[in-house]
């Protein structure tokens, strides 16, 4: 009786209990970014951020104050173009890490068995990031970490974030690295020259009728040479742990490896590439200042560009033959020589090279305006080593390569122009650098 009054009662008032309270909105996304402190990693990450951040979502850039100075200027047109990225300077604890002063990038390394410490001592960062993390204001969302630092798990674990790991290298190379080591294939292989189907590869066995078959050399996976096993364990455990996986690829490039790699890894893909079109438009001001300050003046070399490459780091004795194959090939080139090959012999021999070449050369030592030179109309050709992002870079403004792998994933993003894309030819170099004998160095005649 009670109970049928108070309905006949609340139907009279037309009072209806109060709505339940709305759901909490969800946080708005802020994603921190992690990359590794190498140029051919740093510069696809810069361009994600940017990506993100016109379409709304909050970004933190995590960088270190010699790695800051060096994209300055990209930073400087964040700013002024008011997209919500803020970028952390860690400072990097060189000291403490073994490292000479100011080593914080891969490319400023002094000497290969320096490496394993570079890449251990990037988890210092862990502590001072989780810190920086915890007081930001709005609290991040989730995180994308490059591969290379499997560090990062840990921190995005107690700020309890969703991860994502990038991978900056092309899927041909992922793919393979990551059923390699499913499959255990490393470890029963002794020739490093044995070719070695690569399995689950269906539609290209259906297709080319055989399977596709690499060789360790060119297909090394993660992180396999001595003294990296500890890193290869945390690096391949941090993206098994990783909520998904985002690569700067995209999927009509590769679409086979893009494909089964999604089939194998059991999370979420992103393919997000080629991220080099970020600065698609003709922003050449933009585009110049791509990664660190170019060593040479922009008005200077696109007159020169307007009135007509290879990144190769090389020892003395491979750039007097890469100079002397230049001047018997009778064409106008761009030839760009790193900071690290500069020393008083190729100095010398380069002053008499740039006379004789004045007429049809442009010699850049130190950092090139690649993105910049890529995408002249006057370019028809570039020798590259085959870093992925080069190789994006190639592709997206329709220029043919040259290709001259040096190491790591390179062997294979060959086979991906040559063989696959069909946009390039082989130099026909078979061993990667470290393997060179002394007297076995590429030389003019090819
Ligand atoms: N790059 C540049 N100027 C240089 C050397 C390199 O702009 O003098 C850029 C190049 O355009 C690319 C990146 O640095 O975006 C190198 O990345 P890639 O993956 O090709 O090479 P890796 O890092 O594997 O050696």
């Amino acid at each position: 009786m009670t109970k049928q009054t108070t309905i006949i009662s609340d139907s009279n008032n037309n009072t209806a209990p109060p709505p339940p309270p709305p759901p909490p909105s969800p946080p708005s996304p802020h994603v921190v970014l992690v990359p590794l402190m190498a140029q051919g990693h740093i510069i696809p990450m810069l361009d994600m951020a940017r990506l993100l951040a016109e379409r709304g979502t909050r970004v933190t850039f995590i960088t270190t104050p010699v790695n800051a100075s060096r994209i300055k200027p990209i930073i400087v047109r964040v700013h002024e173009s008011n997209l919500p990225i803020d970028f952390i300077e860690l400072p990097f604890p060189c000291t403490e890490a073994g490292l000479p002063p100011g080593c914080e990038n891969c490319d400023l390394i002094p000497s290969n068995d320096l490496f394993p410490t570079f890449f251990s001592s990037l988890q210092l960062l862990a502590l001072p990031l989780e810190q920086r993390l915890k007081n930001l204001v709005p609290r991040p969302t989730c995180m994308i970490n490059d591969m290379f630092n499997p560090w990062t798990a840990n921190v995005a674990r107690s700020l309890n974030i969703r991860r994502l790991v990038f991978h900056g290298p092309s899927c041909i190379h992922i793919y393979c690295s990551h059923v390699f080591h499913l499959h255990k294939i490393y470890e029963t292989v002794t020739d490093e020259f044995e070719e070695i189907a690569v399995p689950g590869l269906t539609d290209y066995d259906d297709v080319v009728g055989q399977s596709f078959k690499v060789c360790r050399m060119h297909a090394p996976g993660w992180f396999t040479s001595p003294g990296y096993e500890k890193l290869r364990e945390e690096v391949l455990h941090a993206e098994e742990t990783a909520d998904g996986v985002v690569i700067n690829t995209f999927d009509d490039v590769e679409p086979m490896f893009v494909e089964a790699y999604k089939k194998v890894v059991g999370k979420d893909v992103w393919t997000v590439g080629p991220l080099c079109l970020y600065d698609k438009d003709d922003d050449f001001s933009a585009r110049i200042v791509r990664g660190n300050k170019a060593a040479v003046d922009q008005e200077k070399l696109l007159c020169w560009l307007d009135s007509f490459g290879s990144l190769i780091r090389m020892n003395v004795g491979q750039i007097l033959e890469i100079g002397s194959g230049l001047e018997a090939s009778e064409v106008p080139f761009i030839w760009v020589i790193k900071d690290a090959e500069k020393c008083p012999k190729v100095e010398e021999w380069l002053e008499g090279f740039e006379r004789r070449m004045s007429l049809r050369s442009f010699v850049i030592k130190g950092w090139a305006p690649q993105a910049v030179i890529l995408s002249h109309k006057s370019v028809g050709g570039f020798v590259s080593h085959c870093g992925w992002n080069s190789t994006l870079e190639a592709a997206s403004n329709g220029v043919p390569m040259i290709t001259w792998p040096q190491f790591g994933d390179q062997f294979l993003n060959e086979r991906l122009v040559v063989e696959f894309l069909r946009i390039g030819i082989a130099i026909g170099v078979k061993k990667p650098v470290f393997n060179y004998g002394e007297d076995e160095i590429p030389v003019r005649e090819g």
